[in-house]
């Protein structure tokens, strides 16, 4: 039943435009009713954003769909994933053979889905703490790509990138923002590309927003 539902899912994902097959394959594979509370499962593969506990939300599969094309991960790159969540986005990043490195700055949320990654066997080297000054120790990183909206760009994670590698991270105000791609060019030149209107929960930290 719900590989169906699954396949159900990436023909809708196809029609609203994502044509990366790799990324629809991860969609069609990925199990998402795993990542949501049990009460949510009758939603798993509808195209909406789910609560998850702790005011946090799942992305959309159409987010998370389109995020991934813009990052075009390629097998062994090296990826920071900032706001591990209910840890989806960062199955559908190592089924597409990336090295995923997630940070979330919610203690509790971090433990819950560190046992699920256990649990479901996938490989995440995972952090508690705050993903908007990246994760030095690892970097560069060929893919940054930030599942909560920023007012700013943070600085530490446009330097933790490789040349030629790509950040994708929504900025705008609390509730709704823009989605940028950018392309390192240099240590000091980035080519951006923007996709409007999206709502992400707000990344909070040193250069994110601050808790309410
Ligand atoms: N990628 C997640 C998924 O697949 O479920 C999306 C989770 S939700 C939209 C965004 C997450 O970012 C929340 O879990 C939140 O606690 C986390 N977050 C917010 N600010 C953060 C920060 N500075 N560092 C790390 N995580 C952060």
């Amino acid at each position: 039943m719900s590989r169906y539902q699954r396949q159900q899912l990436v023909e809708n994902l196809r029609k609203k435009g994502i044509s990366d097959e790799k990324v629809l394959e991860a969609i069609g594979t990925i199990e998402r009713e795993k990542f949501i509370p049990p009460t949510m499962i009758h939603n798993a593969y509808k195209d909406i954003a789910l609560p998850i506990g702790f005011e946090q939300t799942i992305s959309q599969p159409y987010t998370v769909a389109f995020m991934t094309e813009k990052l075009n991960v390629k097998k062994g790159d090296k990826v920071l994933e900032v706001g591990t969540g209910s840890g989806y986005q960062a199955a559908i990043l190592a089924f597409l053979g990336a090295q995923v490195y997630s940070i979330e700055i919610n203690l509790e949320l971090y433990h819950r889905t560190v046992k699920l990654f256990d649990k479901l066997g996938i490989r995440v080297h995972a952090k508690y703490g705050d993903g908007t000054i990246g994760w030095a120790e690892y970097a560069p990183f060929n893919g940054i790509i930030v599942t909560a909206g920023s007012p700013t760009i943070p600085t530490k994670l446009k330097e933790q990138l490789v040349i030629g590698g790509k950040l994708v991270i929504p900025v705008g105000g609390r509730d709704y923002q823009d989605l940028y791609v950018l392309t390192k060019i240099s240590d000091d030149e980035f080519k951006t590309e923007v996709y409007h209107r999206f709502a992400f929960v707000p990344l909070l930290g040193k250069e994110g927003w601050e808790k309410k």
